[in-house]
């Protein structure tokens, strides 16, 4: 009796996407039992948390080592402000339970490294990069494609964002180093020092998550192609990116 009233929840819940001829019981079910990894718990990866786990995610791992900060509070709008200087995986984790109660949330309040991402990334089904360093971002692309798991990238700063979709089982199809070489010296453009319009980076948060979900719901990869996200003119445009053949990520053979 218990069990059949927790499924007619959820079928009432997810009533909308079960409606989608390209979802069903099937993709609504492969949501449900996607196992997701998180990196960042910002202005990026709090949208996207918002939006997989509202869309029926039960399992997230969720990795950042910051604390909540006041001017955090415009884009990681899972944090109200009286978690000002809590965790922001912990207080996100406890704003996520209470729309989701019954998930499993595992929060690592550490910074991603090369000793801890390995397992993680090989424990998840997809993974969401939505820091803003460089380096990780890089990192987590060359475990996402030794691991063979698909991968979102997101970043923005001030008006402008970008999203990559990488997808490793895919053969002939770019990663992050393919676009935007490891050996760059690239700064890290703080927010804090340049700026940034809190629904702009919100709107790349949401669409990794759109991108994550139609993934473990089996749908079409939208890979080969670098989004470019002008929020002052509202404009989308796409770069297609192809496959380097002197990658030193995903062709070094
Ligand atoms: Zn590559």
């Amino acid at each position: 009796m218990q069990d059949e009233k927790k499924s007619n929840t959820f079928e009432l819940r997810h009533s909308r996407h079960l409606l989608l001829d390209q979802l069903d019981v099937d993709g609504v079910k492969k949501i449900h039992n996607s196992k997701i990894l998180i990196i960042g718990a910002g202005g990026l990866g709090c949208p996207a948390a918002q939006y997989l786990v509202s869309s029926g995610i039960n399992s997230l791992q969720w990795v950042d080592p910051d604390i909540v900060s006041e001017s955090n509070l415009p884009r990681q709008i899972l944090f109200a402000p009286n978690r000002v200087g809590q965790k922001k995986v912990l207080a996100g984790m406890d704003h996520l339970k209470k729309m989701s109660p019954e998930i499993t949330i595992l929060p690592e309040p550490v910074k991603a490294n090369s000793k801890n991402l390995p397992g993680w990334i090989s424990a998840a089904d997809v993974v969401l990069e939505c820091s803003d360093q460089f380096k990780t971002k890089q990192l987590v692309n060359k475990l996402c494609v030794q691991f063979k798991r698909p991968l979102i990238i997101g970043s923005a700063i001030q008006w402008n964002g970008q999203l990559q979709v990488i997808d490793p089982k895919l053969i002939n199809q770019a990663c992050y180093a393919c676009v935007f070489d490891p050996k760059d010296n690239v700064t890290d453009a703080a927010c804090g020092a340049f700026g940034v319009f809190a629904p702009a980076v919100g709107t790349i948060g949401i669409l990794q998550a759109n991108e994550a979900l139609k993934i473990v719901a089996g749908l079409k990869t939208s890979v080969g192609k670098l989004l470019l996200f002008d929020a002052l003119n509202l404009d989308f445009n796409f770069i297609e990116i192809n496959k380097r053949k002197d990658c030193p990520v995903c062709n070094k053979d």
